[in-house]
């Protein structure tokens, strides 16, 4: 097979390596962010399965499970229901679908890594 002398493979240069990685990132938010989660969840030992963040959205109708009010599709956090690592030293979450819904970031912040109880979750829904 003749090789073709117009073909370069320069996929090895950096900037041509940087600029693809920058155009993938762009064009895959949603992938960029899970990617991120299940690096952070295996660090921990708790990933279970990809958890597609267009089908947790749609599954909650957009609704912050913490608060009852919608959130803003285009900066909304996967929340941890159990969280991974909870700060009681209680049991681990998984990062699965069962476990993640949606949250605003400041909903997200405020509980805090915690696992609200009842009465703080009506507390959030009344404030
Ligand atoms: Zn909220």
């Amino acid at each position: 097979m003749d090789s073709d002398p117009d073909y370069t493979l320069d996929s090895d240069e950096p900037d041509y390596l940087a600029e693809k990685g920058r155009q993938w990132r762009a064009e895959n938010p949603n992938l960029v962010l899970e990617y991120a989660a299940k690096r952070r969840a295996v660090v921990r030992d708790a990933w279970d399965e990809y958890v597609d963040r267009d089908i947790v959205w749609e599954r909650d109708a957009g609704i912050c499970h913490i608060c009852g009010e919608p959130a803003d599709p285009n900066r909304w956090d996967l929340d941890h229901i159990v969280p991974l690592r909870p700060h009681d030293g209680g049991p681990a979450g998984r990062h699965n679908y069962g476990n993640v819904a949606v949250s605003h970031p400041s909903c997200n912040y405020r509980k805090n890594n915690r696992r609200l109880n009842r009465g703080e979750q009506e507390e959030a829904r009344a404030s």
